[in-house]
């Protein structure tokens, strides 16, 4: 997943001059990350992504959301890892509550439909 600007970028031009792969690009004077050049700074010189590592705001180049629920997880995870010691517990109360809900609505159908 490519990094991309947001809109907390200041124009300072950075990104533009360090970027190994020529990803960052200005169009009507917006700095834009091109997902088919940018790398991630993989594979290069370099060990972080030099656009994010040196962005004075901190938050101008980030890398791009993946899928909502898997970061999700992810985020929980690693929080509740570090209290409980349990690595999947989202993903386990998430499966029981998915399958509580999904007996909930089969049997709310069925009274529904008078089955
Ligand atoms: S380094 Fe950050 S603030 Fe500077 S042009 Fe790039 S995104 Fe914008
Ligand atoms: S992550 Fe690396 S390759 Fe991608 S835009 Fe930033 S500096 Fe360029």
């Amino acid at each position: 997943m490519a990094y991309k600007i947001t809109s907390q970028c200041i124009s300072c031009n950075l990104c533009l001059s360090v970027c190994p792969t020529g990803a960052v690009k200005v169009i009507d004077g917006n700095h834009w990350i091109d997902p088919e050049l940018c790398t991630n700074c993989v594979g290069s010189f370099y060990t972080v992504p030099q656009c994010k590592a040196g962005c004075p705001t901190c938050n101008g180049c980030v890398k791009q959301k993946g899928d909502y629920w898997e970061d999700w997880f992810a985020n929980y995870n690693h929080s509740l890892a570090k209290l409980t010691n349990k690595k999947d517990y989202w993903e386990r109360w998430f499966e029981y509550y998915s399958q509580k809900f999904s007996e909930q609505l089969q049997k709310r159908q069925g009274e529904v439909l008078g089955i």
